[in-house]
């Protein structure tokens, strides 16, 4: 999933009302953040594979430490306590931790068996990227619903809250009509580019963030 993700964090900001921007799009992504540092660091192994499901051609081979259900749980206890400690807001900490986690339920609806219980245990998934429909279906409601709230929850302080705002909003669907529809990735390095590209979006976030205010 990718903007399905982006989506959990935008629909958190009703629950978590002094969570930024940065930090909503941040937590529901930590796990895919964390996976092309360790691919670099050898530590995680990834393929490209067209055809492999319909809708991604990611041959995941190796992701039991950003990705398996133990590892995951651990990030999202240590991200809601990291961000209680900088900032002392309970609710919010508890809220992003859960977002957190959102990342590997929806990953193993998408997936196929690819997420390890444990790093080096046996591999889960549903696999609804074989469904290029029903991808779209579930994946786009959800972003759908998540724009919604954040747009509903915020209030454009001045013209760059609006613009930037919606330009995000675009940039993301853009992103991924042309990960699914648009040529794929050639090799994994170009793939790597791409997955650091979700670290700036969080700038593009905080920038957002400061344009805007509670509805
Ligand atoms: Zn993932």
């Amino acid at each position: 999933m990718f903007i399905g993700h982006f989506a959990i964090g935008l629909l958190a900001r009703r629950a978590a009302p002094r969570a930024g921007l940065p930090v909503l799009l941040a937590a529901p992504q930590v796990l895919d953040m964390v996976f092309p540092v360790l691919v670099v660091a050898g530590v995680e192994q990834v393929a490209i594979a067209p055809g492999i499901t319909a809708v991604s051609p990611l041959d995941l081979r190796e992701i039991g430490w950003s990705h398996s259900l133990v590892t995951a749980i651990g990030w999202s206890i240590a991200f809601a306590l990291g961000y209680l400690a900088l900032t002392r807001q309970r609710r919010e900490a508890i809220v992003l931790g859960a977002c957190v986690m959102s990342h590997w339920v929806l990953d193993w609806i998408t997936h196929v068996p690819d997420l390890p219980l444990y790093p080096g245990g046996p591999k889960l998934g549903l696999g609804l990227w074989h469904s290029l429909p029903g991808t779209l279906v579930v994946e786009g409601a959800l972003f759908v619903a998540g724009v919604w709230t954040y747009a509903t929850c915020t209030r454009a302080r001045d013209r760059i809250g609006a613009v930037a705002w919606w330009a995000l909003v675009a940039t993301l669907v853009g992103m991924y009509l042309g990960a699914i529809f648009g040529p794929k990735p050639p090799d994994a390095d170009a793939l790597l580019v791409a997955a650091f590209g979700a670290w700036a979006l969080l700038a593009w976030g905080w920038w957002i963030e400061r344009h805007r205010a509670a509805a």
